[in-house]
């Protein structure tokens, strides 16, 4: 197996810059490509690339590619680095939707060498400000496969996302979606919905008291409302059917809750003390997620 020596990362904002933080001191020439010339700045003056600029010509020479640009230009990106790069070069991404860029790929007439990813950290900032040097530590990584994919490139790839502190999972990029619709989008919907109700209600007194009386359980619960606008455009109208369909289920399960409030409080209660047990076994006392 051909080692990785150059790794470029296209797309230098919270987990472009993360990608690059982490990657420090592990013996790769790292290339960052971005869009703007401040960003292209801050990196070079962060020393977080040995090469840094907004041309994306620069990416020629290297083994592993990492797009972390907006959803809605991943397509594009790829399209133009599969133009550029060598043939064993692995073009990756770290999208938080996963199935139209694969179908992108896999009804390419040739070959491309990509392999869909998707980082499961991250937080509500936008920016290289904002980039973690151990954002990825412990955290699960999701690669979808292209038709296009072997294992030597699956392996190659997977080693590099390993080397960063995460946990690769391989998946259909269908089932991600799903399954991302269940655990972010349609939360973010939910924080949306929380703040927007509070916020608007309609008796003045109340809502104002309720607001400053709003503590941390208030606050986690609606944290999601400050995610960056692009990316909630991207993640919501592009996962819509999902987002819906999970909707309509948590609708039957509030429904199924709050009968039991009503016909059998102590069922409730049963019910109340097992998810109480079960979401403390979901994360590690740091907050790392370690369901198996
Ligand atoms: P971000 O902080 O806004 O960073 C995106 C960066 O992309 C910007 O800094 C921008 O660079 C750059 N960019 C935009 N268009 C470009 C282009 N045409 N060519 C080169 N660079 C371009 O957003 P992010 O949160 O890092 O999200 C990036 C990706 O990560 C998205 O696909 C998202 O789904 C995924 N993701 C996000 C999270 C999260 O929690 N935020 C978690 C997992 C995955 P300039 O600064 O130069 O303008």
């Amino acid at each position: 197996m051909n080692k990785v020596h150059t790794i470029a990362v296209i797309g230098l904002g919270l987990i472009g810059g993360s990608i690059l933080k982490s990657l420090q001191n592990k013996g790769f020439y790292l290339i960052g490509i971005s869009r703007s010339d401040e960003t292209v700045k801050k990196t070079l003056e962060l020393n977080l690339a040995d090469k840094c600029s907004k041309n994306i010509e620069d990416i020629k020479e290297a083994d592993i590619i990492f797009i972390c640009t907006p959803i809605s230009k991943v397509i594009d990106i790829i399209d133009k680095v599969k133009e550029i790069t060598k043939p064993d070069c692995i073009i990756s991404d770290v999208a938080s939707l996963k199935s139209f860029i694969i179908e992108h790929i896999n009804n390419n007439d040739k070959p491309i060498n990509f392999i869909g990813g998707h980082p499961m950290a991250g937080t509500e900032n936008k920016g290289i400000d904002y980039a973690i040097d151990d954002l990825f530590v412990e955290a699960k990584w999701v690669l979808t496969p292209s038709k296009w994919s072997n294992s030597q490139q699956i392996n190659k790839l997977k080693k590099i996302i390993e080397s960063l502190g995460a946990k690769v999972l391989i998946t259909d990029p269908k089932e991600h979606d799903k399954a991302v619709a269940l655990i972010s989008h349609m939360p973010l919907l939910l924080s949306q919905a929380l703040f927007g109700f509070v916020n608007n209600y309609p008796d003045d007194n109340i809502k104002k008291l309720a607001l400053s009386l709003a503590s941390s359980g208030f606050r986690d619960m609606t944290r999601l409302v400050m995610t960056n606008t692009e990316l909630v455009k991207d993640m919501i109208l592009g996962n819509k059917i999902n987002i819906e369909e999970s909707l309509n289920g948590l609708k039957d399960y509030v429904n199924y809750l709050t009968n039991y409030i009503n016909q059998d409080q102590e069922k409730f209660l049963e019910l109340s003390e097992e998810l109480c047990l079960e979401r403390k076994n979901l994360y590690s006392p740091e907050g790392k997620n370690i369901f198996t």
